[in-house]
């Protein structure tokens, strides 16, 4: 299909150009630090995809698995560690953490240097002040990238971002209006009014809400650009898992609508790692003496 965005493909360039840009510094690799707390099945495997990610680009990770039972203290001392550790560049704690830790003052315990997630005030306040040292949340820096590297128009379009989440739909509005980018925004959310009239109007549609077929066709206008951010397990016998995965966008019908169009899987889920890869490559050049 030739509208499909592959976000796949373009992960794959990006990685390439981390490879690249880190191959001829000399000493030591760049490295992120993964935490998980507990075995949640989803964590997991996010977790074991970054890291496989990051040999392949040449940055080393270093796992840190706590049991679900672990308490705020000792999640705090661990990050602590992390943080005064020379070696680690970035800092990554897998959510959902388990309900008795507060992922908020976790998210804040992580140094702003290492910060590569973007969830701590720091780093969100500096993406508000528009500073370029600021590292972004990944999966909205990711979106941005495809839509960048798509050939897709933002200056003076509408879009319509749907979910107003911290770890998406926030940092994405405000990517969005920056200057440079320079689209009309709205935000909306599952108290919004008139949701479809809102998103008819988009050319460009980010769904960020997590339900199947919360995006249907007539919620499109002719040309946009849609991206997926959902991520749904739907039951599936056929599948050895017992699930396959569907994203916000009732796809078949929505798709012969759109100029773009992202998958899923395989649309902004591999941005999402490729920018925390970036986010550590570009902690680690921050700070590595540059020929
Ligand atoms: P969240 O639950 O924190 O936020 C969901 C948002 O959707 C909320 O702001 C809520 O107001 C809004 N919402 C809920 N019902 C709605 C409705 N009926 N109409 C309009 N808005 C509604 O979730 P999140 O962490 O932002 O994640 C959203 C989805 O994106 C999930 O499926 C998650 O798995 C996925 N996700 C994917 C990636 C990726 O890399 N592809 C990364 C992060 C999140």
């Amino acid at each position: 299909m030739s509208n499909l965005i592959d976000g796949n493909q373009i992960a794959g360039q990006i990685h390439a150009e981390l490879a690249a840009k880190i191959a001829n510094v000399k000493g030591r690799r760049p490295c992120v630090a993964l935490v998980r707390v507990g075995e949640d099945p989803a964590s997991i495997s996010y977790v074991a995809k970054k890291s496989k990610v990051a040999a392949e680009i040449g940055i080393e990770s270093r796992l840190n698995i706590l049991p679900e039972s672990t308490s705020q203290a000792e999640l705090d001392a661990l990050l602590d560690r992390l943080n005064a550790d020379d070696t680690v560049d970035a800092i990554l704690v897998q959510a959902p953490l388990p309900k008795h830790l507060d992922e908020q003052a976790t998210f804040n315990r992580v140094s702003p240097q290492k910060d590569v997630d973007g969830f701590s005030f720091a780093n969100l306040g500096k993406l508000c002040q528009e500073d370029k040292s600021a590292f972004t949340a990944c999966t909205p820096a990711g979106i941005l990238e495809l839509i960048k590297r798509s050939g897709v128009e933002t200056r003076g379009k509408r879009a319509v971002v749907i979910g107003r989440s911290l770890i998406v739909g926030k940092p994405l509005a405000l990517l969005l209006m920056q200057k440079g980018v320079d689209a009309t925004v709205s935000v909306c959310h599952s108290r919004s009014e008139n949701l479809a009239a809102v998103c008819a109007e988009a050319d460009i549609l980010i769904s960020a809400v997590g339900r199947p077929n919360t995006v249907t066709a007539d919620m499109v206008k002719e040309g946009a650009c849609v991206i997926d951010v959902g991520i749904n397990r739907i039951p599936c016998a056929e599948k050895k898992s017992g699930y396959r995965l569907v994203g916000d966008v009732d796809f078949e019908a929505v798709a012969p609508k759109c100029s773009k169009i992202t998958p899923v899987p395989g649309g902004v889920g591999p941005m999402t790692v490729a920018m925390l890869m970036s986010n550590t490559v570009k902690s680690f050049l921050s700070k590595t003496p540059q020929k």
